[in-house]
C-alpha cells in the first residue's frame, strides 16, 4: 500500500506534497507489517496517511506553508501524529497548505499553489488544499487537516471529498502550529464519512498538554464515532437556514444542495425553515478575532527561537524587522497588522471586544435552534461555499474576495460547533461542470457521531 501511494505521489504534478521520504515511510510500513503478523493490529494499522504541514513531526520538516519555517524540524511530534502512529498508520509525508493556514485557495503557500485534481485550472480550496487534493487524486487514502474558519470543510467541498471539523477542544492542538488558538481545530479528511469516523476515533481525546482540550468531565471522553453510522434517518429534523440560500449563492451550487436536501427527505428526514440572523456578521467578527490571535501567536517568529533569520542586520530591532519582512508572505503580514491594530489600546473596545460580543450572538443563533427542549432541528444543512472552486489567480490579489467566500463556514467555527462537508454533485456549464459542490452538515456540540451517521446514510 505504501509503495502504491508513494509511486502515485511521485508521478503527480499537483504540488500537494511538500515533503516525502520513501525510506522513512517504508520503514514505518515494515513495522506495521510486523504488527499485523503478530496479530497486534487495529483497523488503521498499515493504512497510509499524510499530514497537513501544520502538524509538527520529528522525522519530516514542518513548514506551515511558510518561508519562515522552510527548514524547520520539530524535536517532537504533534499529539495527533503520535495517535496515528500508535494506531499503526504509515505516514506518506507532509501536505501543502496556505501559509499558517491563512487562506481559502491554497494560493498563500510560500511553496506554490496546489492544483485541483478535478480541473487543474482551479484552486483546491484552502487552507488544507494539499490535504483535499491528495485524497481526491488518490495520492493518500486519509489525511489530516485543520479548520479555523472552514479550512477542512471548504477544500473538502472543492475537491469532492469528505471532511469533518470536530467540536472545538475535541482534537488536541498540541503540536499544531497555531494560527488563531480559540478557533483552530484539527480533523480528518478522506473519501467517506465511514473513513472519517474511524480516523476521528483515533484522533480525538483529552490531552493535558493542550489547555483548551476538553477534559473527560467536559465531555472529552473517548468515543467510537462509527457506532451510529447505520442508524436510519427517519424523523431527522434538518434545519435549513434562510441566510445560507440568499443573495450571493451561485445558482448551480444552490441546485446541487437543494437536490441533496430532497434526497434526505426521501431518506425519512423533514426540512425545517430556520434563521441564523447574525450570519452576515461572522465575516467582520472572524476577520478581527482570527488576526488578533494570529498577531500574538506569530510573535514567536522572531529570528531567534525558530526558523528563518535575516542574513544581515544592524541591531536587534533591525534583525526582527528584516527576518519578519523576509519570512512572512503578504497575507500573513496583513493579518499581523490588522490583528495588532484591533488589539491596540484605544481600539480594543471598538473592534476586538465588539467582535467578541458578536461571536456570542452568533453562538446564540445556533443554540436557539439546536439546543435544549425548544430545539427545532437535529442538524443544520446548507452549502459549504457560495460557489464551486474558482480559477487559480482569480482572487489571488483580492483578500476581501477570499474573505467573503468564507461566509458559510465561519459562524460554525466562531461558535465552536462541529461541521462537515460531503460531496453532493457538481456545478453546471462548461467551466463548472466538473467542479464539485459540498453539502455542509452542522450539529450541536459533541454531535460528531450524529453528523457522521447523517453523512454516511447519504453516501
Ligand atoms: N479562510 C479562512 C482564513 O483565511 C479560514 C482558514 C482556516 O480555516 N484555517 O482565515
Amino acid at each position: 500500500l505504501a509503495t502504491h501511494f508513494l509511486d502515485r505521489i511521485e508521478a503527480s504534478d499537483l504540488n500537494a506534497f511538500l515533503h516525502v521520504d520513501r525510506a522513512l515511510t517504508l520503514a514505518q510500513a515494515a513495522e506495521a507489517d510486523q504488527r499485523l503478523a503478530a496479530g497486534n493490529a487495529g483497523p488503521l494499522t498499515g493504512v497510509p496517511i499524510a499530514h497537513k504541514d501544520i502538524f509538527v513531526t520529528k522525522d519530516w520538516r514542518s513548514t506551515a506553508g511558510s518561508k519562515m519555517l522552510a527548514n524547520y524540524v520539530s524535536p517532537f511530534n504533534a499529539t495527533v501524529v503520535e495517535k496515528f502512529n500508535a494506531a499503526g498508520m504509515v505516514t506518506l509525508g507532509k501536505l501543502n497548505c496556505d501559509e499558517f493556514a491563512m487562506g481559502s485557495g491554497n494560493e498563500n503557500s510560500a511553496f506554490g499553489p496546489v492544483l485541483n485534481p478535478w480541473d487543474k485550472k482551479a484552486v483546491p480550496g484552502g487552507s488544507s488544499g494539499g490535504s483535499a487534493a491528495a485524497v481526491a487524486a488518490r495520492l493518500a487514502p486519509a489525511v489530516t487537516g485543520t479548520d479555523t474558519g472552514g479550512s477542512i470543510r471548504q477544500p473538502a467541498a472543492f475537491c469532492g471529498i469528505t471532511g469533518i471539523k470536530p467540536t472545538y477542544g475535541r482534537v488536541s492542538r498540541f503540536g499544531m502550529i497555531a494560527f488563531a488558538s480559540s478557533l483552530d481545530q484539527g480533523g480528518p479528511m478522506a473519501q467517506t464519512a465511514e473513513d472519517c469516523a474511524l480516523l476521528l476515533s483515533a484522533m480525538a481525546g483529552f490531552d493535558e498538554r493542550d489547555s483548551t482540550s476538553l477534559s473527560p468531565e467536559q465531555g472529552g471522553v473517548h468515543e467510537d464515532f462509527s457506532r451510529d453510522l447505520e442508524q436510519p434517518l427517519t424523523g431527522l429534523r434538518i434545519g435549513v437556514p434562510r441566510e445560507y440560500f440568499g443573495e450571493g449563492l451561485a445558482a448551480d451550487v444552490e441546485k446541487a444542495v437543494r437536490a441533496a436536501l430532497q434526497k434526505y427527505v426521501e431518506l425519512g428526514a423533514t426540512l425545517v425553515d430556520i434563521s441564523l440572523p447574525n450570519t452576515k456578521l461572522s465575516i467582520p467578527a472572524y476577520y478581527m478575532i482570527a488576526p488578533a490571535e494570529a498577531s500574538s501567536n506569530l510573535s514567536r517568529f522572531d529570528g531567534v527561537r525558530f526558523g528563518h533569520r535575516a542574513a544581515e542586520y544592524k541591531d536587534l530591532q533591525d534583525m526582527y524587522r528584516k527576518t519578519r519582512a523576509e519570512g512572512f508572505g503578504p497575507e500573513v503580514q496583513r493579518r499581523i497588522m490588522v490583528g495588532t491594530y484591533v488589539l491596540c489600546h484605544g481600539y480594543y473596545d471598538a473592534y476586538y471586544l465588539k467582535a467578541q460580543k458578536i461571536r456570542r450572538l452568533i453562538a446564540q443563533d445556533f443554540e436557539a435552534v439546536l439546543n435544549g427542549p425548544n430545539a427545532v432541528c437535529d442538524v443544520i444543512m446548507g452549502p459549504v461555499a457560495p460557489s464551486v472552486a474558482w480559477d487559480i489567480g482569480d482572487k489571488a490579489d483580492d483578500p476581501v474576495a477570499n474573505y467573503l467566500a468564507d461566509i458559510f463556514t465561519l459562524s460554525t467555527s466562531l461558535a465552536g460547533l462541529p461541521g462537515m462537508s460531503i460531496p453532493c454533485g457538481f456545478g453546471e456549464g462548461e467551466k463548472n461542470g466538473n467542479r464539485p459542490v459540498g453539502l455542509q452538515i452542522i450539529g450541536n456540540y459533541f454531535s460528531e457521531a450524529k453528523l457522521l451517521n447523517v453523512a454516511h446514510q447519504y453516501q
